[in-house]
């Protein structure tokens, strides 16, 4: 058996020690100080486009508080694209919010512009007009935001995008992060950079970005007492682990290099099994690669995607069945949704192979072989 091969590890890139050094040094071991102050500015220059940043302890978190910042009420409805992690429907619960799913397109497998805009005219008709539209760029690839933003303007049904995956992706020179009137960033260990766990909240309106690090750092009012005109939430990054995020700042352009080197390597050594599919990016749009997927058609190749999972388990190999669909997750099956079988059909054949940073050519040839094995056996 080969050495373990994870699916989407860390990556230091060798400055984060030096920040987190810095802290100590300092004594700066709060949910504030310098490295938060950095690791904002750094995401904000990153992004352009005049956002600010709030440094959070998740993605989830980071959500939360943009439910909460958009004004979401128990009752209300959120439409979430069904295909995704559970964070981004879970958020919408928390707030006690309904989320409404909404179908895959092909091109993406994100969020269905026209479903989208089907769902808001079916909804509205009976009498419960969405409160938000909360759209994902899936394991990298931008959903089709220009598209998702003229429908929020032409119903005036605020955005908040979950770029949890996406950081380094972009439309046509426009980055994901920047498409929401609020966005989210996630830094848990298996992104494409991490702090070990941590998120932002993104914004072009200072006053909200402001709002979010004062809810999250406990909602103190300005008074030498503890005094509260909010709920508040304990939800600011700490000072070390945005040290960590400093360091991982500045190798992010690699990372995604690195990423899209992983998915030309898979494309270039598989797309010659008759039967194997990859997903390529639509005119104009830029994907990090965060994790690359490929869906398996098991009557051309022989062999189902549970197969060549095994396969890779029994090699000490971890690769992972996409999302399975929020509407039909048990806790959210009695939820609505609008959609076709699409997101059910590229769930039970899609699989995501090994995508870290740290791959070598090596590790990549090794799980290629072993792809190539499998087929030739299932012939
Ligand atoms: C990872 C992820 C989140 C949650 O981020 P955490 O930092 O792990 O809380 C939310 N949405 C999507 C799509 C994710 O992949």
């Amino acid at each position: 058996m080969g050495s373990k091969i994870w699916l989407s590890p860390p990556h230091m890139g060798g400055a984060e020690e030096r920040y987190v050094k810095e802290a100590f040094d300092t004594n700066w071991i709060a949910p504030l100080g310098p490295n938060v102050n950095g690791f904002e500015n750094d995401i904000s220059t990153y992004l352009g486009n005049n956002n600010y940043v709030a440094a959070l302890i998740s993605g989830t978190a980071a959500l939360h508080i943009g439910l909460v910042l958009l004004g979401i009420k128990p009752g209300d409805e959120v439409l979430c694209q069904t295909m995704t992690f559970s964070a981004t429907a879970n958020a919408i619960s928390y707030v006690g919010a309904i989320p409404v799913f909404v179908g895959s397109d092909a091109e993406t497998w994100n969020m269905d512009p026209q479903k989208l805009e089907d769902t808001i005219k079916i909804r509205i008709a009976l009498g419960k007009k969405p409160k938000a539209i909360l759209p994902v760029h899936l394991y990298g690839m931008p959903a089709k935001m220009n598209e998702i933003i003229e429908i929020s303007q032409r119903y005036d049904i605020p955005i908040l995008e979950d770029a949890a995956e996406s950081l380094g992706s972009s439309i046509n020179k426009r980055k994901c992060g920047d498409f929401g009137d609020i966005s989210v960033l996630s830094f848990n260990g298996n992104k494409i950079i991490t702090t070990s766990g941590g998120g932002a909240l993104v914004s072009k309106n200072e006053e909200l970005v402001k709002h979010a690090r004062f809810l999250s750092s406990q909602a103190r009012d300005e008074a030498p007492h503890y005094q509260h005109t909010h709920i508040g939430y304990n939800y600011r990054l700490s000072n070390l682990c945005a040290g960590v995020g400093r360091g991982q700042m500045e190798v992010l352009e690699k990372r995604i290099e690195q990423r899209r080197y992983n998915y030309d390597f898979y494309k270039k050594n598989l797309q010659e099994i008759d039967g194997i599919l990859f997903l390529d990016e639509p005119n104009g749009y830029f994907s990090n690669r965060w994790l690359t997927t490929i869906l398996i058609d098991s009557k051309r190749t022989g062999f189902s995607r549970e197969d060549l999972r095994l396969e890779f388990e029994k090699d000490n190999i971890e690769s992972r069945p996409l999302w399975k669909p929020m509407h039909l997750q048990p806790i959210f099956k009695s939820h609505p949704f609008y959609g076709c079988d699409l997101s059910e059909f590229v769930f039970e054949n899609g699989l995501c192979l090994p995508s870290g940073s740290n791959l070598t050519d090596e590790d990549l040839l090794r799980i290629c072989n072993l792809v190539k094995l499998l087929s030739i056996k299932s012939k």
